[in-house]
């Protein structure tokens, strides 16, 4: 039986037996005024008790919870008249958690007069905006000749959502340096999440310096160092040779090893630097006495207005020192042999005429050829060339055609005049088999030598550009292999050919 209706009769027979005791009495008027005010007051003790509702102890008549929170729904402390009576509550209604929406619970506490109950509203709400979480740095340093490429991103929410395929990218342009990527994602429930990566675009490519002449240069004692610059050329910032810092020296009274250095900075600080090697050399110590390892630059069938300036301000620019065999020259080209002579260059003689026809009928014929040429640049120079090439050099057989052993002859008669004759080891085929300046090139290089000194045949005739467009890279070769460049006087060692005739 019901606790709260055994203390509900319990007190109504306490009423019942002060009313018994109230009606064996002798009535009264003041008497029957109590009873009936007492029958009231009981009356209404026994509707509050029968009508008091029991006390559920909920936090909150509507609670909001995320998705996917965790929450407990427990039975609330609950007391009826004044006794804990938790346990005989029992919850009606369930919720789902992982799903937005609006959801009833029921308390229900049984009374004497029926079940009561309290509702409780429980809201499963998504206002949690997803989670865009960004792969690799947030600033993204882009070299401007490279692409972009996406690190990627990781995307979450509180709704078991997947959400990674509705991430859409843009982008927006900050300016010519910087744009940003957008990315943004919105969960079911409208929660927008946004992030943002900053790509800043750099230049991260350095200049190229390339060096104007050799890297690497030799240049004898007491000669001048003329500096040939370098040229700077930067992807982005476009030529930057006027900007180019040169530093070093080289003193060129001192034999030794001098480096000359070129630095240059683009615009974003890319650096580059080059160096150029200057060996300042003693002859002594670079060639021997007999000439090993010596490049004699030789130039037949001069001079020419058109070739032999040319060839001029090539070895001037390389400071190297070469022989000329001339021809007879008009007036107008007197210019030409001074130049030579002035610029430290030495004149030989090939002849005042080149006609075999006419310089090999006989041994007078040739020496006369040859006196008569020494007197003219003699004239025009001041100085007697004692070396001689012989037209078609030593070895020719077309002498044979004018005069029988002339050649075998003629080799003796030179040297007992105070001549000494040159022939050549080393062909560019200049005024023959090559036909352009790269065979020219290879004719020369291929054929030089270390442990001889090498004479090489070329030509300043007229027209002759295939000499000249070869002629700095045969030096420069010849300088970075270690090579030495002599002009042919007096005293350098004959080279000659065998005789044929
Ligand atoms: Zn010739």
């Amino acid at each position: 039986m019901d606790i709260y209706l055994v203390e509900l009769i319990v007190f109504l027979l306490v009423v019942l037996l002060v009313t018994i005791i109230f009606m064996i009495k002798k009535k009264n008027k003041l008497k029957l005024v109590l009873f009936t005010l007492f029958m009231i007051f009981s009356v209404c003790i026994a509707g509050t008790y029968l009508l008091e509702k029991p006390h559920v102890y909920i936090a909150s008549p509507e609670i909001n919870l995320q998705i996917n929170q965790y929450f407990e729904i427990k039975v609330p402390y609950t007391t009826y008249h004044m006794k804990d009576v938790t346990a005989s509550v029992k919850v009606n209604g369930t919720v789902d958690y992982n799903k937005v929406g609006t959801y009833e619970i029921e308390y229900e506490v049984p009374t004497i007069i029926g079940e009561y109950s309290v509702e409780q509203t429980i809201n499963v709400v998504d206002s949690i905006k997803p989670t865009i979480t960004l792969k690799g740095d947030k600033v993204y340093n882009l070299s401007y000749s490279a692409e972009y490429e996406e690190p990627g991103f990781t995307v979450e929410d509180n709704s078991s959502e997947n959400l990674a395929e509705k991430v859409k990218i843009s982008k927006e342009e900050i300016n010519e340096t910087e744009y940003d990527i957008i990315y943004s994602v919105e969960d079911s429930s409208g929660n927008m999440a946004v992030e943002r990566r900053k790509v800043l675009v750099i230049d991260d490519i350095a200049p190229v310096i390339s060096l104007n002449g050799n890297a690497n240069m030799r240049i004898p004692i007491n000669s001048t160092y003329k500096e040939k610059g370098a040229t700077a050329i930067d992807e982005k910032d476009g030529d930057l040779s006027d900007k180019i810092e040169i530093s070093g020296n080289v003193n060129t009274s001192k034999a030794g090893e001098y480096k000359i250095k070129y630095t240059i900075s683009d615009k974003s600080g890319n650096r580059a630097e080059k160096t150029r090697k200057v060996i300042v050399y003693k002859e002594s110590i670079n060639s021997s006495s007999d000439g090993t390892g010596v490049i004699y630059l030789t130039f037949d069938d001069g001079p020419s207005s058109s070739i032999t300036p040319k060839i001029l301000d090539i070895l001037k620019e390389k400071n190297v020192k070469a022989t000329f065999f001339v021809l007879n020259y008009s007036s107008s080209l007197e210019y030409l042999i001074k130049r030579e002579y002035n610029e430290g260059h030495s004149i030989g003689i090939h002849g005042y005429s080149h006609v075999y026809s006419e310089i090999y009928t006989s041994d007078e014929a040739f020496m006369n050829n040859v006196t008569k040429l020494q007197k003219k640049i003699a004239t025009t120079t001041g100085y007697s060339p004692t070396i001689i090439r012989f037209p078609g050099g030593s070895s020719n057989t077309v002498s044979k055609n004018y005069n029988k052993g002339i050649m075998s002859r003629l080799s003796k008669t030179v040297v007992d005049a105070g001549f000494r004759y040159y022939d050549w080891n080393v062909s560019s085929g200049d005024a023959g088999g090559a036909q352009t300046s790269t065979q020219v090139y290879n004719n020369v290089v291929n054929n030089l030598s270390k442990s001889r000194s090498n004479v090489v045949l070329m030509h300043d005739f007229g027209g002759n550009t295939k000499t000249l467009n070869a002629l700095s890279d045969i030096i420069d070769y010849g300088l970075e292999n270690g090579y030495v460049f002599k002009s042919i006087t007096k005293d350098t060692p004959m080279v000659t050919h065998h005789i044929n005739n």
